[in-house]
């Protein structure tokens, strides 16, 4: 029924009937009063976890994956170390799958997308432009606590220490002569130093 009115399953976070928690299984009857919260927005005396639709994921595990018209958003993410799956070419039943086997949070523009019944958790993101986007889904997700920097190649595997054997030829020589410590990415090769600034 709450989806039927165009919210997303997803977008909620508890669902009070006649003032008592509900599933989204409960049956309404005539008369009912329901009541349909986001996570941000919890009554007070119902915050408590345990009565929510899904439990909070830990902070330290969030993963994403963003939906084709999210890619910008998607190299935000990553850039300040989130494990974000991006792809233009995921269709749909892809993107549900994915989230299903790897625990990730859905992020789309897509309302339908979200209305899949094995989706678990997902965020319709209502801003257009990337920074907007990418401002939206921290403060939402409360998400500035996690964040860690320059941990992800924006391609996205993880980054992971490079010697130095390893590097020569692929640096500069200035920077060669400058850093001890680089990092590289096992799929583009590239290699990252601390930068002046
Ligand atoms: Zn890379």
């Amino acid at each position: 029924m709450i989806e039927a009115l165009g919210v997303p399953h997803t977008e909620v976070a508890l669902v009070v009937r006649n003032g008592r928690p509900a599933g989204f299984d409960a049956r309404i009857q005539p008369d009912d009063v329901i009541e349909a919260y986001p996570a941000r927005h919890l009554p007070p005396g119902m915050e408590h976890g345990a009565l929510l639709l899904r439990p909070p994921l830990p902070a330290s595990d969030l993963r994403f994956i963003a939906d084709a018209h999210l890619g910008a958003l998607a190299q935000l993410l990553r850039l300040v170390g989130f494990d974000t799956r991006f792809d233009n070419n995921f269709a749909d039943d892809e993107i549900e799958r994915l989230a299903g086997e790897e625990a990730r949070i859905v992020l789309t523009r897509d309302r339908e997308l979200l209305k899949c019944r094995t989706l678990l958790r997902g965020y319709y993101v209502r801003a257009l432009q990337a920074d907007g986007q990418y401002r939206e889904v921290t403060e939402r997700l409360d998400l500035a606590p996690c964040v860690r920097a320059f941990r992800l190649c924006l391609m996205y595997n993880a980054l992971r220490p490079a010697s130095l054997d390893e590097i020569d030829g692929r640096v500069p020589e200035g920077v060669r002569e400058r850093h001890t410590r680089f990092v590289t990415c096992d799929i583009c090769h590239r290699v990252f130093w601390e930068g002046s600034h």
